[in-house]
């Protein structure tokens, strides 16, 4: 059944936040890059709740900080300094970056603010070493047509990327952060809540990502975009997911989200039926580590061994609740899980509703019930580890049932690779921003406006018609270009290399597209090197069946080049003589066989020698050279 978001009521909104490939960082002149290695230079610091203007704690720092944590980073000298390091104020805007967010604004159609002012935004988490993260506007009130419909356009920004974090130290303590990242120029733009359908949203989201791309400074690969969602459902809740990697998994996230917030809808009308207040859902933890002396379940037994204890908590009238699906793979148990490991710091949680299982008996599961006084209707949740997280990760359990009584509640969640979200942290207060005192405002002029509003790159429908027309591609190919990363440089390649237009579009569209699936990192090969490649095919040292062999390989091989894959892969081009000895000796081999077939004997000697040269030689050259030996 095809279902009406729209007479539901979904909302949905877009904020998106694409890294620019501009010549430096933000406000260094560091390059916008990343580094593999192991880094050159450590340091440590610890969090600390900053007191806003107002002398309040935000209330998503101070959750941060609750955490007690210290925070080590990593760098290296090719890509970050002292400005990154908070060690150095930093230097004036890249006006660069400006003018990239000004014309892709100015695609949108929104109005240029006259002056530029860096502000700052509190962040607590350690992925900026200053506690904060700057960003400025640069224009707002614009829109877009996608299909038939206005989008309004909210507002695009500037504003500097976090650092990326690497992992975590002394069981979770300590977490590292790599500030290559921090400083990279990001676009976000945001569009108003007007989007009603998950198709919807996807194709907003790629006609936003077209346009970024058409400024030709959208950085490339995974982790350059990232979209952030807010969702809403009349009676739900508005609920920010964030960090969605990829374009064409928005239209599931949001339908998954849809599907969540419907369920948990569902789940307070049943807990209302059955007459279930929140404040009968009490803390009351029982140590239930008798119950499970003997037990086989193994997750529980190798707790107890370790001195640990199981304890348990009653969620009265939940019985069957929490085995209700809201999101493929995802139960209302789950949430509960999720808050649990979050605040408890546990793996997980056992509950009721999938027992028997784990090795937990029938036995023991009576024994449970008795030790909670738990009836029949009642769900019975129950977690093994040290008697602080058993606690805490008890207490959200309960905290996070009696929201369930009370419907959906407004929190931050995170995005999976397969569309399915989980809690992440609870929303935090609207962003404090105040200025930045370090650098001056950027002025944007008329001049600077009108410059660049001259200069615009052609919109998507008219750049489909004219990349047909012009390089003779079919629509299915120019449409393939438009929605990728390449448009820019396939007609660079085209233009100074020669190779057929459709050759290098199937290249950079369909077969990176195959490549990237069988596990090549694409990203890793330059657009000079593409470009090199082709100069090769181009001018006849390297064949065209050979593009995707050299490209996999100099994915794998950094600082190589061309010569470099074509001697490692065996690819020198046969000279005509070379050829023509060989062709000479696969007619002497076959003798038989060629007067048996006579005039067929083309095919199958045609066969038997591009065997043997494919890659290193071109198949016309190869048919002429056979006809002309064969007559
Ligand atoms: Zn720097």
């Amino acid at each position: 059944m095809e279902i009406d978001y729209a007479k539901v009521g979904l909302k949905v909104g877009l904020e998106i936040h694409q890294q620019l490939n501009t010549h430096t960082k933000l406000f260094c002149g560091c390059p916008p890059a990343l580094f593999k290695e192991e880094p050159e230079i450590t340091f440590l610091r610890r969090l600390r709740p900053t007191q806003s203007e107002l002398g309040q704690v935000d209330p998503a720092a101070f959750f941060e900080f609750q955490k007690g944590i210290k925070i080590q980073y990593e760098a290296n000298r090719d890509t970050s300094c002292l400005v990154e390091m908070d060690e150095e104020p930093p230097h004036p805007l890249n006006r660069e970056a400006v003018e990239v967010v000004l014309t892709a604004a100015l695609m949108m159609n929104m109005q240029p603010i006259d002056e530029v002012h860096v502000m700052r935004k509190t962040v607590i988490d350690g992925s900026n070493t200053t506690g904060f993260q700057r960003t400025c506007i640069i224009a707002s009130d614009g829109w877009i047509k996608v299909g038939e419909k206005t989008i309004p356009m909210q507002a695009a920004s500037l504003e500097e990327d976090a650092a990326r974090k690497t992992g975590t130290l002394d069981n979770g303590k300590t977490i590292c952060y790599r500030i290559d990242r921090l400083g990279i120029p990001l676009i976000e733009v945001a569009t108003a809540p007007v989007i009603y359908s998950p198709t919807e949203a996807q194709e907003v989201a790629l006609a936003i990502g077209r346009i970024l791309r058409d400024t030709g400074k959208a950085m490339r690969g995974l982790g350059t975009i990232r979209q952030d969602l807010n969702v809403s459902l009349p009676n739900g809740a508005l609920i920010e997911i964030k960090g969605v990697q990829e374009l064409e998994l928005i239209s599931k996230v949001v339908e998954y989200e849809f599907q969540r917030q419907l369920g948990l809808i569902q789940v307070k009308a049943e807990l209302q039926k059955r007459g279930v207040k929140p404040e009968a859902l009490k803390e009351k933890f029982v140590d239930v580590s008798e119950v499970f002396r003997q037990t086989q379940c193994k997750v529980i037994r190798k707790a107890l061994d370790k001195g640990q204890k199981v304890a348990a908590v009653k969620l009265p009238k939940f019985s069957g609740i929490l085995k209700r699906e809201l999101m493929p793979g995802f139960r209302v148990g789950t949430e509960l899980s999720d808050r649990a490991k979050f605040w408890g710091r546990v793996g997980g949680i056992f509950h009721t509703d999938e027992m028997p299982a784990y090795g937990v008996t029938a036995e023991e599961l009576g024994a449970l019930r008795e030790a909670v006084a738990a009836g029949k209707e009642d769900a019975v949740v129950f977690v093994a580890d040290t008697s602080e997280n058993v606690h805490d990760a008890l207490k959200a359990v309960v905290e996070r049932a009696q929201e369930a009584v009370e419907g959906v509640p407004a929190e931050t969640r995170t995005a999976k690779d397969d569309g399915t979200t989980r809690y992440m942290r609870p929303r935090p207060g609207a962003a404090r921003m105040y200025p930045e005192t370090d650098i001056p405002p950027t002025l944007i002029t008329a001049e600077l406006v009108e410059k660049i509003r001259g200069n615009l790159p052609e919109p998507a429908e008219k750049k489909q018609a004219r990349l047909m027309k012009q390089y003779g591609l079919n629509e299915k190919l120019a449409k393939q270009l438009l929605d990728s990363e390449y448009g820019v440089l396939f007609e660079a390649i085209t233009k100074e290399t020669g190779v057929a237009a459709t050759t290098v579009a199937v290249f950079l569209t369909e077969t990176l597209k195959s490549l990237r699936r069988d596990g090549v990192a694409v990203e890793n090969v330059t657009d000079d090197q593409i470009m090199d490649v082709f100069r090769g095919v181009g001018s006849g040292t390297l064949t065209k069946e050979a593009v995707a062999d050299v490209f996999s390989w100099l994915s794998e091989h950094e600082d190589k080049d061309l010569q470099d894959a074509v001697d490692a892969l065996g690819l020198k081009m046969l000279s005509r003589a070379e050829l023509a000895e060989l062709v000479d000796r696969m007619i002497a081999e076959n003798r038989q066989s060629v007067d048996q077939l006579r005039k067929k004997a083309f095919g199958m000697l045609m066969g038997i020698v591009m065997k043997e040269v494919r890659g290193k030689a071109d198949p016309a050259v190869v048919t002429a050279l056979l006809k002309e030996r064969l007559s």
